[in-house]
């Protein structure tokens, strides 16, 4: 699997609120975690969807 570049990584915020995107999990993909909007954004062959329309809430998308 196709892990994001720690260098990489660091530059990504939340593009609704700015805010930090922590690595997560969910639905056997890699995926970054908004914990102030709780939102899970997608992220695609190692590319993050940092889209808010392509967000799931956290509460769902999180088992
Ligand atoms: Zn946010």
């Amino acid at each position: 699997m196709t892990e994001i570049p720690a260098d990489i990584r660091d530059l990504l915020a939340c593009p609704r609120c700015g805010g930090v995107l922590r690595d997560s999990r969910v639905g056997g993909g890699e995926t970054l975690t908004c914990d102030a909007c709780a939102l899970v954004y997608p992220v695609e062959e190692g590319i993050p969807v940092l889209l808010a329309e392509r967000a799931q809430p956290r509460t769902q998308a999180e088992a």
